[in-house]
């Protein structure tokens, strides 16, 4: 017997269950039956039971329902907003602790037999800094050929050559010298800033003392964030390709470092965001040690700026202060309804009545395909400039009247939808009153991809510094990007600055 489809389901209702007799009833009865076992079944299909890979399984295990359902009551705010990332969320802590994560510290643990160098660094070139002059009175100083170095230390640089890349060990010695004063001055490795963490052993200390040098650690970073790679995936490459051998933990202070050089840059990004005319605002999930975070995006045609925080409006302040007086483009979350310039993103409402249009209730399909093709016309009208100018027969009349005849409706979607759109009025129809507004809010997601697919590969970050860390690069990658500037050649500049204390320079401008 064939199953069931959306055409039979559609002829079905109460008048038509009650004309039939008994035993009628019974078959029909039978039919929904087995097309509900079958459903059912196919629910709780997972990657023990079916040929389903492991990755779906987050979409569909019971105990992630009960936390999501949780999740949705302390954030009722995001009721108008329902899109695919939402499912999406799981009890990572949950997770990793009945798994005896959360437990074990990463890193080496106490007992451990520790990994060192076998064989030593060989120097392809000495570097010697001598100092200038005294210390103490500022005289020139001359440089003593007989003196010995009082400290040296290898650096590992990558060289961008014509052929392409190489990694050089250079030997760095540092002088001492006798001023006709009397006075001894050292020449030392310059240090910059101190990032301090409750509870690290060591702090993070910037400084040109250390074994990876500046474009090394930002081409280390660029594996970490845009090409995402886990920090023993880039261990092995660097062994297996470039030659050069480091350890996990010198790997992920390097990541670390060129965040912490970047965060000031993007603070600097905030600031100029203010004075943006519009900016594209969105968010999705983000897990900071198996905790659920928000990470947010805000960019403009040359700034992208993305925080790691919670989904709460005064986080929205970090990123859009009172100053800014521009329009916003976003979805239907609530913490933007209060702002009043604002545009709500028309390919948001379309992919809903495009699900709308496929109800098995023909009267709610009819309606959902009139309201898809009201708002596609909005977009149209805006790209061609030949819409109705007419009041009473202009698109944004239309649509207002079929989503009046949607809400008399009994469908909860369809309801939905109507109120959503009714609710927040002004803004859907910003666009149409304002041709320079963009009607969606595709940048924004856009930019918020390759951190999704970055989620799903590594669950997020573990620490408030990692987290901060990523951001920071991942903001300025993509702001250099937008202004097509060579995002790796910033980046090291702007470690190389900090590691001696020196402030950065800003971004330049797309010319
Ligand atoms: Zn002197």
């Amino acid at each position: 017997m064939k199953r069931l489809s959306k055409e039979d389901l559609t002829q079905m209702n109460r008048d038509y269950f009650q004309s039939l007799d008994k035993q009628k009833l019974v078959e029909v009865a039978g039919n929904l039956h087995k097309l509900a076992v079958e459903q059912l079944e196919k629910l709780e299909q997972n990657s023990s039971n079916s040929s389903l890979p492991p990755s779906s399984d987050q979409f569909k295990s019971k105990e992630k329902l009960a936390v999501q359902s949780e999740q949705q009551t302390e954030h009722s705010e995001s009721e108008t907003k329902s899109k695919q990332e939402e499912k999406q969320v799981s009890p990572i802590s949950e997770k990793l602790k009945s798994k005896g994560f959360g437990k074990k510290l990463p890193g080496k643990q106490k007992g451990a037999k520790g990994i060192w160098r076998t064989t030593p660094l060989v120097a392809s070139e000495i570097v010697s800094h001598h100092p200038e002059t005294c210390a103490s009175c500022n005289s020139p100083l001359e440089i003593d050929s007989d003196a010995k170095p009082h400290m040296g230390y290898y650096v590992l640089e990558l060289e961008n050559l014509d052929s392409g890349i190489e990694v050089k060990c250079r030997l760095h010695h540092y002088y001492q010298a006798t001023c006709a004063c009397g006075h001894h001055t050292k020449e030392k490795p310059l240090f910059g800033y101190v990032s301090v963490v409750e509870g690290r052993s060591k702090d993070l200390c910037l400084q040109e003392y250390g074994l990876v040098g500046p474009m090394l650690a930002t081409f280390i970073a660029s594996l970490a964030v845009r090409y995402r790679m886990s920090r023993p995936k880039i261990r092995e490459l660097l062994n297996d390709w470039v030659g050069v051998s480091l350890c996990v933990g010198t790997i992920d202070r390097c990541i670390r470092e060129v965040g912490i050089a970047c965060s000031p840059v993007v603070e600097e990004l905030i600031e100029e965001l203010q004075s943006a005319e519009i900016i594209h605002l969105d968010e999705t999930p983000w897990y900071e040690k198996g905790q659920y975070r928000w990470l947010w995006v805000a960019i403009t045609s040359t700034i992208a700026v993305y925080h790691i925080g919670s989904r709460r409006k005064e986080e929205l302040l970090r990123l859009i202060s009172q100053a800014f007086v521009g329009w916003l483009v976003t979805d239907g979350y609530g913490a933007y309804i209060n702002y009043p310039k604002r545009q709500h993103c028309l390919a948001h409402l379309i992919r809903k009545a495009i699900a709308l249009t496929e109800a098995v209730d023909k009267e709610v399909a009819d309606l959902g395909q009139w309201l898809l093709e009201e708002l596609r016309e909005l977009i149209h009208e805006l790209a061609t400039g030949d819409g109705d100018k007419d009041e009473t027969d202009s698109n944004p009349a239309r649509l207002y009247r079929v989503c009046r005849l949607a809400t008399v409706g009994e469908h909860t979607k369809l309801k939905a939808l109507a109120n959503e759109i009714l609710n927040d009025w002004d803004a859907v129809v910003a666009c149409f009153y304002n041709p320079q507004l963009p009607p969606t809010n595709n940048e924004a997601e856009r930019a918020l991809r390759h951190a999704v697919i970055a989620r799903r590969i590594s669950y997020g970050t573990r620490t408030a510094e990692g987290s901060l860390a990523y951001c920071s690069i991942l903001s300025v990658i993509e702001t250099c990007r937008l202004r097509k500037v060579d995002p790796w050649a910033y980046i090291a500049m702007i470690l190389t600055q900090a590691r001696r204390g020196i402030k950065h320079p800003p971004i330049p401008i797309a010319s």
